[in-house]
Formats: structure tokens, C-alpha cells, sequence
């Protein structure tokens, strides 16, 4: 089981759609596909037709277990969605308290990745969307996944937002003594703009070695499939932004292998 974390310290750059994009183009593989909503918003759950104002089992709940997760539980919270090969751990509003609830004590960063592992035999692939802020569902996405997706808007204030991503990335891997593997992935691009194409210059110049090459257009079909709940693969397979996200995940296969390959030679 494959486990991807999509994360950024900045709302509104294109997680929660790449997340689902991603997910699309996989399932449609006949890839078994998990789903976790780790943001209190519940943009990802909403997506899918499930309410996060109305839910009573959610994340949340995996989070109420600091030292053992109950075997069983991570199963029962699964829901389905419009795709066949797609579960979803929804997001509710009560994860809006999980960092008063956890203030101040310790053994909450791995509540994720023990839950996942009793999902290990049910999935091909594990996709988490994360809140746009440093607390403990973020901490927990990135513990438990071997891969990051940083999605970037190509625009000026979304590079502040990535410096901090960074940091907060750094700090983790000194935490956990090894490097995590990141792609920072531009998003938004509108080549009619001179903010995009500056940004894209600035993405090429100072994050190089962890960049993604190209880029993910600004597409409309993407609010049109995020309004129909179903992927963007399902609504138009040959739009533009489908595409892009078709090569971004070549990209990240590929990587991921490569990474796993350099992890066991050393
Ligand atoms: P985040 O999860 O980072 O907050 P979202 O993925 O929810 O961001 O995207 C924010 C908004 O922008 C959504 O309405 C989404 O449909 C739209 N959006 C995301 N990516 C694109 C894109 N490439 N082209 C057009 N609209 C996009
Ligand atoms: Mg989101």
C-alpha cells in the first residue's frame, strides 16, 4: 500500500483537486483507492456528497485513541463515492477541536499510520488531503506517508506560503531522522498572466531539484466535476486538466519507485 500525502500551510492552491484528480486517474486504473480527509472544512467529503455538519463517525474518531487504535475501527469509518475504486475516511466538524482536545499532550502523531495499517490488504493506494495549518492532523499525514505533494499557486503570495511548508517540512524530518520525498507541483497556471509566468521562473530557479517540471493548468472542468461529484477523469478524460494531472502522475510513480529503490540500497 502506497501512501501520498497532499499537503500546504495555504488554503485555495489546489489540494483537495489534486487529490481527487490523482485518486481518478488511479481508480480508473482499477487501482483500490483510499481516501482521507484530514481538513475540519470536509472540501473533500462535501465533494463526494457526504456532509462533515452532519456526520457522526469521521477521522475524528481515530484521533479519540492516542495509544491503540481499536481494531475495526479504521474500516468502519470507510464511506463510498461516485467511483467504484474509491473509499473516503470523511472529515466532520468535530475535527475543528482535535488540537484543543490533544493541547499539551504527546502520543497523537502516529494515531494515522496505525490506523492505515489495518486498511493495508483493502488498498493499492492511499491518498491524504490536509488542513491548511501546522497542527496535528498535519503532523500525522506527513508521519505516515512516504511521499509529499506540495500543490503551489502560481502566483507571488503562494511562494511565502511554500517557505513555510518547507520549514515545517525540515522540522519534521529532523523529528523523524529521515528525509521525506516531496514534489512541489505548480497549480493554477494561467499563461495569460505575467504573475503566473513569474512565479513559474521563481519555482524554477529555487526549487529546482524538487520541482515538477510542468504544471497544472487553471481548467473550469475541475468546478464542473467537483459540482457533478464525480473525478475530472470521469467528467472529461481529455481535458486539459486532466491531462496534466495524467502526467503528474506518471511523475510520481515513477519517483516513487526510484525513492523506494534509494531507500532500500541505503
Ligand atoms: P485547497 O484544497 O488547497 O484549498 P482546492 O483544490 O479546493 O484547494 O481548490 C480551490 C478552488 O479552486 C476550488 O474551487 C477548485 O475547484 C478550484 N481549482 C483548483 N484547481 C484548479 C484548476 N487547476 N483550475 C481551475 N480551478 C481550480
Ligand atoms: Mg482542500
Amino acid at each position: 500500500m502506497r501512501v501520498w500525502a497532499v499537503a500546504n500551510q495555504k488554503g485555495g492552491v489546489g489540494k483537495t483537486t489534486s487529490v481527487v484528480s490523482l485518486a481518478g486517474l488511479l481508480a480508473d486504473q482499477g487501482q483500490r483507492v483510499l481516501l482521507v480527509d484530514l481538513d475540519p472544512h470536509g472540501s473533500l467529503t462535501s465533494y463526494f456528497g457526504h456532509d462533515p455538519d452532519s456526520l457522526t463517525l469521521s477521522v475524528f474518531n481515530l484521533f479519540q485513541h492516542a495509544g491503540q487504535v481499536p481494531d475495526g475501527l479504521a474500516e468502519a469509518l470507510l464511506l463510498d463515492t461516485s467511483h467504484e475504486n474509491i473509499r473516503l475516511i470523511p472529515a466532520s466538524t468535530a475535527l475543528a477541536t482535535l488540537e484543543r482536545q490533544t493541547a499539551g499532550q504527546g502520543g497523537y502523531g502516529l494515531v494515522l499510520s496505525k490506523s492505515l495499517a489495518q486498511l493495508n490488504d483493502q488498498f493499492d493506494f492511499v491518498l491524504l488531503d490536509s488542513p491548511p495549518l501546522l497542527g496535528v492532523s498535519m503532523i500525522n499525514a506527513l508521519a505516515a506517508c512516504e511521499q509529499l505533494v506540495i500543490p503551489v499557486q502560481t502566483e507571488h503570495l503562494a511562494l511565502k506560503g511554500l517557505e513555510r511548508m518547507i520549514s515545517t517540512l525540515d522540522m519534521i524530518n529532523r523529528s523523524r531522522q529521515q528525509d521525506l520525498p516531496y514534489t512541489i507541483v505548480p497549480t493554477l497556471f494561467d499563461r495569460r498572466t505575467q504573475a503566473s509566468l513569474n512565479a513559474l521562473r521563481v519555482l524554477r530557479t529555487k526549487y529546482a531539484a524538487n520541482l515538477w517540471q510542468a504544471f497544472i493548468p487553471v481548467d473550469t472542468k475541475f468546478r464542473d466535476a467537483s459540482l457533478a461529484g464525480v473525478v475530472p477523469s470521469r467528467l472529461e478524460p481529455g481535458a486539459r486538466g486532466v491531462l496534466a494531472y495524467r502526467a503528474l502522475l506518471r511523475y510520481l510513480l515513477a519517483k516513487t519507485l526510484i525513492d523506494a529503490q534509494q531507500r532500500t540500497a541505503e
